[in-house]
């Protein structure tokens, strides 16, 4: 059986803009991959597409635009971690975007799951960047924390994708901030800030779908702003209750806490 089997569900957020959500055979966790589709006068419509996740589900994805005669043309990563980046390979011919700091997790990639295809980004993204797509305009910053090579994309300024700075599970719970290896809690805090000057209508989670209600969207930052600083704060010594705003019960991903703390040594 193929592991990574489920659902995918098609959501559309504005006119041209689709968020294709693959739940694996754990039915807690998901993949979500945002589109954009562009018409081309008497071309063939074009897709960008944020974050194709696994082969697997980039596969499925990969078909449904065909039927529709969407051509993958542009895909940009919000991070160059394996369950955001290895659904590049199916879908090769397109341009793939990505952070200059990318070689770092490259690397990591190739050692944590050894059985993907990485390709190589065609282009390198540096924060403050813009990419021109159709009448859309994205414009990417610099996010670390997560990963060293993390960006925010707003979507013509108004919706942006996070990255992995914000997480839930299938259930809505809110999981626990992850710093992978070269993330920063530090980094990961600023980040988090970041969203809200950026004051977003709308976000998109990959692993969490779309939240355009504000007051949530502040919720979960402060959320997890309150958790690195306490985990600053208190140097790690303090059962887990200890580091979060809400009943533990809120929370999924409860064994981040553990990786978390190394970052304190
Ligand atoms: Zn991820």
């Amino acid at each position: 059986m193929n592991k990574k089997n489920g659902t995918m569900k098609k959501t559309i957020v504005t006119d041209g803009l689709y968020l294709y959500t693959f739940t694996d055979y754990t039915e807690k966790h998901a993949n979500t991959v945002t589109v954009l589709v562009r018409n081309q006068a008497g071309a063939d419509k074009q897709a960008l597409i944020i974050d194709p996740s696994y082969p697997e589900f980039a596969e499925q994805l990969k078909t449904d635009l065909q039927t529709q005669g969407i051509t993958p043309e542009v895909i940009v990563l919000s991070h160059y971690h394996p369950d955001h980046v290895t659904g590049c390979a199916v879908l090769s011919q397109s341009r793939i975007y990505v952070d200059e700091h990318y070689e770092y997790n490259y690397d990591n990639c190739r050692i944590w799951e050894p059985g993907y295809t990485y390709l190589r980004p065609t282009h390198l993204i540096r924060g403050g960047d813009s990419l021109s797509f159709g009448d859309d305009t994205l414009k990417f910053c610099y996010a670390p924390g997560h990963s060293r090579c993390s960006l925010i994309t707003q979507i013509n300024g108004k919706i942006i994708q996070v990255g992995d700075l914000l997480m839930l599970d299938v259930g809505r719970k809110n999981t626990l901030p992850y710093i992978a290896d070269g993330g920063s809690i530090v980094e990961h805090i600023k980040s988090l800030k970041l969203i809200k000057e950026l004051d977003p209508d709308a976000i998109i989670i990959p692993h969490g779908g779309l939240i355009d209600n504000k007051n949530r969207i502040q919720d979960l930052v402060d959320d997890r702003v309150y958790y690195l600083e306490q985990l600053l704060n208190s140097k790690g010594k303090l059962p887990l209750e200890k580091y979060l705003k809400n009943d533990i019960s809120w929370y999924d991903n409860l064994e981040f806490h553990d990786t978390n703390m190394v970052y304190l040594l």
